[in-house]
């Protein structure tokens, strides 16, 4: 699409029953790298909703009964048919988010295309169980069945790559789904939602409506012909969640925040954990649940580590998302922008030293994006671990660094958070990252790496970071029902 240049409003629609339908009410949609409104987004209440559950109740009997085969032949399609178009879903996706073309192109869309690949390959390679008890004649065996409509909401952070890694599993084992993006980024969705049709996906299998989360998202939590929820977002609207639904007894997964450690021991490999940890903090803007926000340094290694951390984090550049040479883009909105910087004046008054960046650094933007929702890599050092920069997500580009003596000690403060989502080890000592990654409260342990993922295994926090895991095994089993039928011989 032309949009990028256009000076017209981008206006979105709806997507039920295979048919874009126009909205009564709209939202507007910010360009967080201007400031300015260049999108209007369907406000959706429980009429649409309602109308986008009936489509997808009407499609399902017939896309649940297409082989596993069909249905991945399908999905490969879809893939295909989004990597044609990488280059247009890479350039909305940062307009409408803020994040660097770059990172768009080299992560967000070529994952989305994976989404689809991944489960149209793993859908045909399940296998169900089987038991046999001779002495009593029997056998026993499980089948796995669609569930029904399923009801996906996502967040902002990674628009397209989150709700294609929700759609892809959900339609590939014969569910029909109702999809709401977040209003602040509905643009790649609606443009995914023009190529269904051409992908072979039939009418009311994929819907998306757009609005927000109190409105769409919640009639979609709260309708009873919707009895699985997934969820990708914060741990306050997970609750929300839990509540509305409840009445219901939905099915629920729930990915949520993450206060991500990673614990660098003396013997840590420092020319790649500078790099990766400067990566695994500001990625996205830091807006990625699995960014890393407190680095535990051992102590004998602690100034030399500071010193190189700082020099390599004022390396990343800020500025205009569109140009391919930054490193960091702008935050989602001027709300959360202001939120973050909160976070920073906290930690000051707190007597912590912020040592590059926000407040501390001069932010040089280009005409066109002074009004933009930017800020800089900020690293803040001697934080106490009971501040609120220590235990709660700020999201943004912002990270604590603070020094330990031992690893009993560090275990315990690693884990003195209310989350658990994902922690990172550096250490050349093969026995202890192996002790550390056993004791540590967190779904995702990675040791001298981060975001490496294998799609084949569980994905999910603990704690108040989610329940349930996503991943081939564990995405199919939550979105099918199982049945474990007894034959007597
Ligand atoms: P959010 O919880 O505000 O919103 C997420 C989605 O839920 C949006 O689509 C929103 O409209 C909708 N929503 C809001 N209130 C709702 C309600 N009452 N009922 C139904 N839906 C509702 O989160 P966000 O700010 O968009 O995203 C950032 C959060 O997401 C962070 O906490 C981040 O850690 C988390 N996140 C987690 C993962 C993970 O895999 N664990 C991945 C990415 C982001």
């Amino acid at each position: 699409p032309t949009m990028a240049h256009s000076k017209a409003l981008l206006v979105l629609e709806n997507f039920i029953g295979g048919k874009f339908v126009p909205c009564s009410s709209y939202i507007d949609s910010y360009n967080p790298s201007t400031g300015d409104v260049y999108c209007r987004v369907p406000d959706s209440g429980k009429e649409e909703v309602e109308a986008a559950v009936k489509a997808a109740k009407d499609a399902f009997p017939i896309w649940s009964s297409k082989s596993p085969l069909e249905r991945s032949q399908i999905l490969n399609k879809l893939a295909d048919l989004i990597e044609h178009d990488l280059e247009a879903f890479a350039q909305a996706e940062s307009k409408d988010q803020g994040k660097t073309i770059t990172f768009a192109r080299t992560v967000d869309i070529p994952r989305a295309v994976h989404n689809f690949r991944f489960f149209a390959s793993s859908i045909l390679h399940h296998v169900t169980e089987c038991t046999e008890m001779p002495a009593m004649g029997c056998v026993h065996y499980t089948s796995r069945a669609p569930v029904g409509v399923a009801g996906l909401i996502s967040p902002w952070n990674l628009p397209l790559y989150l709700l294609t890694w929700k759609i892809a599993p959900a339609i590939a084992c014969g569910n029909t789904v109702v999809a709401k993006p977040s209003e602040m980024t509905s643009v790649t969705a609606w443009m995914m939602c023009k190529l269904l049709e051409k992908a072979g996906v039939p009418p009311g299998v994929v819907n998306v409506v757009f609005g927000t989360g109190a409105r769409a998202g919640e009639a979609l939590v709260c309708h009873p012909d919707v009895p699985l929820i997934s969820f990708t977002g914060s741990t306050q609207t997970a609750q929300r969640i839990t509540e509305r639904s409840a009445p219901h007894c939905k099915r629920l997964s729930l990915e949520l925040g993450g206060k991500n450690p990673s614990i660098v021991f003396d013997d840590a490999d420092l020319s790649q954990c500078i790099p990766t940890t400067v990566r695994s903090s500001f990625a996205n803007q830091g807006e990625i649940c699995l960014c890393t926000s407190r680095i535990f340094v051992q102590r004998g290694i602690y100034s030399e580590f500071l010193k190189r951390f700082v020099a390599e984090a004022k390396k990343w550049k800020t500025g205009n998302p569109s140009d391919p040479t930054m490193d960091v883009g702008a935050l989602i909105s001027k709300e959360h922008l202001e939120k973050v910087r909160t976070y920073v004046k906290k930690a000051q008054a707190e007597g912590a030293r912020v040592l590059c960046g926000e407040g501390v650094d001069p932010l040089a933007l280009p005409p066109g994006n002074q009004k933009g929702y930017f800020m800089l890599p900020t690293v803040i050092a001697e934080v106490k671990d009971e501040s609120c920069c220590m235990q709660e997500e700020i999201f943004g580009p912002v990270t604590c660094v603070v020094a330990f003596d031992t690893e009993e000690e560090v275990i315990r403060r690693a884990n003195s958070v209310k989350y658990g989502l994902a922690a990172t080890v550096w250490s050349s000592n093969v026995g202890r990252v192996h002790r550390v990654a056993h004791r540590l409260q967190s779904g995702l342990v990675w040791t001298n790496c981060w975001l490496v993922r294998d799609l084949n295994l569980p994905f999910g926090g603990m704690k108040a970071s989610g329940i349930g895991r996503e991943g081939a095994k564990d995405s199919y089993e939550f979105f099918t029902e199982v049945k474990t039928i007894t034959i007597k011989h």
